[in-house]
């Protein structure tokens, strides 16, 4: 039996590691879906490869250049952001695999779990933003969630190896970003320059932003408190500049499990379409002789603001998360337009998460107005710094 594979988000850099991971996976993985947000040149250099049963450009502005280019293929084209949703709930698609951020985005993961699809999650929003309401739907529909994150894959995988009644810990490791040795006094002169070189990971600006402030990790917080359905208290942050190990299960027995590997999201992206198999892949084998040395320390929560907040949003939950998410969003967009500061980033989301009422997320509509009231405030928070 084949696997159906719906990507949302194919033309980013996940899709398109997942079309070289499906590539190397043989013919027992076909591509059904492909939707881009407005890359419409790439989406249909896609199609034309690949010869899925539906596209969706989620920009309806680029439709037209869509039919003029893949127009002769036996292709359906759907226009606009519910083309997204349209390709999440196709009968005969078994893994939707989605890397989309923002609302539309949103909708699609939580359609494709009401379907009980299997979900391969690879952008952080749905869980942070969404994971009580999507821990919810899964658990009616007995659709799976398979984190593509790396960490998060590597916390599933070294889960494997126990029962979750027995996990003492989860220990989430963290590079710490270019500052990871800096003062609290440092962070005041960052320049957008240095907040943009990550010593490991090479990615777009927004998540090298979020990994300098450590936002990221305090995401990843959320993201595993909902997704492994643990106390918070039960999460730590470990700082490992190698970014080899990419997270450990603690058991009550006091064994560490821990997955290794190239830091290359070609595994995590395979492992959650692949799962339970393992099986040969395009991954690069660790080679920990040529590492040599792994080092350690611990996280430091006085330069980070964003980690002790990350823990304190995933023990409130409701709209928190949402208001967390949306202002980092908004400050992050400021701070690359130059008009805040490093530190500004930071102190905005704190102020914005003070001022918010926090509400229960029981629905998307509570999710998305949170959402917005926390854009709104940010631009207003940020005039004033
Ligand atoms: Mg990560």
């Amino acid at each position: 039996m084949t696997k159906q594979i719906a990507i949302l988000g194919s033309t980013g850099s996940i899709g398109r590691n997942a079309l070289r991971v499906i590539d190397s996976l043989g013919p027992q993985y076909e591509v059904a879906a492909l939707s881009a947000h407005s890359s419409v040149e790439l989406l249909a250099e896609q199609a034309r490869r690949y010869r899925p049963e539906f596209v969706a450009i989620t920009n309806p502005d680029y439709a037209e250049r869509l039919h003029e280019l893949i127009g002769d293929l036996d292709i359906e084209i759907l226009a606009g952001p519910d083309g997204l949703i349209k390709i999440a709930e196709l009968p005969h698609v078994d893994i939707v695999l989605t890397a989309v951020v923002g609302a539309a985005g949103l909708h699609a993961v939580l359609a494709a779990a009401k379907k009980g699809k299997r979900l391969a999650i690879a952008n952080k929003e749905p869980l942070v933003i969404a994971g009580e309401l999507l821990r919810k739907t899964t658990e009616d529909s007995g659709s799976v969630i398979l984190p593509v994150d790396s960490e998060h894959s590597a916390v599933f995988q070294a889960m494997q190896s126990g029962g979750r009644e027995q996990v003492n810990k989860i220990i989430l490791t963290a590079s710490g970003g270019p500052f990871r040795q800096a003062d609290p006094e440092d962070l005041r002169n960052v320049t957008l320059e240095q907040a943009l070189a990550h010593p490991v990971w090479d990615m777009g600006p927004k998540i090298t932003i979020d990994s300098a402030t450590m936002m990221n990790k305090a995401f990843e917080i959320i993201e595993a408190r909902w997704l492994f359905d643990i106390p918070v208290e039960k999460i730590e942050v470990l700082i490992h500049p190698e970014s080899i190990i990419h997270s450990i299960v603690e058991f009550v027995d006091g064994s560490m499990i821990a997955q290794l590997g190239e830091p290359d999201m070609c595994l995590p992206i395979q492992y959650a379409l692949t799962y339970p198999e393992r099986v040969a892949g395009i991954a690069k084998a660790l080679r920990l002789e040529d590492i040599g040395t792994l080092t350690f320390e611990k996280s430091n929560l006085q330069t980070f603001r964003a980690l002790s907040l990350g823990y304190e949003v995933a023990q409130t939950g409701g709209t928190a998360p949402v208001v967390f998410n949306a202002a980092n969003e908004t400050a992050v967009e400021e701070f690359l337009a130059g008009r805040i500061k490093f530190v500004n980033i930071v102190e905005i989301i704190e102020n914005c998460l003070n001022r918010h009422n926090v509400k229960p997320a029981v629905c998307l509509e509570d999710v998305l107005e949170a959402d917005a009231w926390a854009r709104r405030e940010v631009t207003e928070l940020a005039y004033s710094v």
